[in-house]
């Protein structure tokens, strides 16, 4: 028996909080786990690919002028700026899947999440640090950002946190398998929610 149900239509589940929280990794797991019932939006950005990273994979990497070109055509949900970068969800990519019947991990920063939560609906889970010391380990471990940027990914984080009540759910990144755990509970349980008024 699977754990989701058949449907036609997909949820929406963002997962967002500040950048190291383990956001990327708790929803590739997920995917990993459950491929045929979720699919990861490939958002759009104009920082330059990181070792490892592909485009269309990881993001799809824009130049600036095509950023603006697609956010003029209002081809985008929500964006947000970060460290000297753009950042944006093509609505596109969005509907692609859902429409496909598969529940959709958007996997983005808090500025863009607090910008969807006037949109769209969807489930919006905050996935937390046990604390900015361990946040701080974790993004030097990650080893993939300079000095001046994890500085700034963690000044950011602070101001990040307090928006967390916003959200419907929190997850503390603390024991990834536990985490996981926490997060697959909260997908299992609005994937058989009850609608009011449905037939
Ligand atoms: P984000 O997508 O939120 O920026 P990542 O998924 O890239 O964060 O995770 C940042 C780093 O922390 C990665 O090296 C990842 O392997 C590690 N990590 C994720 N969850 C945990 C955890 N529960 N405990 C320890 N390290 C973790
Ligand atoms: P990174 O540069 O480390 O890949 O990403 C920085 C932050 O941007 C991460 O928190 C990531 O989740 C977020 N992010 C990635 N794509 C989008 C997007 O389309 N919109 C928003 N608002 N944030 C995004």
């Amino acid at each position: 028996m699977s754990l989701f149900k058949e449907r036609k239509k997909g949820i929406i589940f963002v997962v967002s909080g500040p950048s190291g929280t383990g956001k990327s990794t708790l929803a590739a797991e997920l995917i990993a786990r459950y491929p045929n019932d979720f699919a990861r939006v490939v958002t759009c950005t104009t920082r330059a690919p990181r070792r490892g990273e592909e485009d269309g994979r990881d993001y799809y990497f824009y130049d600036d002028k095509t950023f603006h070109d697609k956010k003029a055509k209002e081809a985008f949900f929500e964006v947000e700026s970060m460290y000297g970068h753009h950042y944006g969800t093509l609505k596109e990519e969005v509907y692609k899947h859902i429409e496909s019947g598969k529940h959709v991990l958007l996997v983005i920063g808090v500025g863009g999440a607090l910008q969807l939560m006037k949109k769209i609906q969807a489930v919006y889970i905050f996935i937390g640090p046990p604390s900015l010391q361990e946040l701080e380990r974790r993004i030097r471990l990650r080893n993939k950002d300079s000095e001046e940027a994890i500085e700034k990914r963690l000044r950011r984080a602070k101001e990040e946190l307090e928006k967390k009540n916003h959200y419907d759910y929190l997850v503390v990144n603390e024991i990834f398998p536990e985490s996981l755990a926490v997060l697959q509970s909260i997908v299992v349980a609005e994937d058989h929610k009850v609608f009011k008024g449905d037939t």
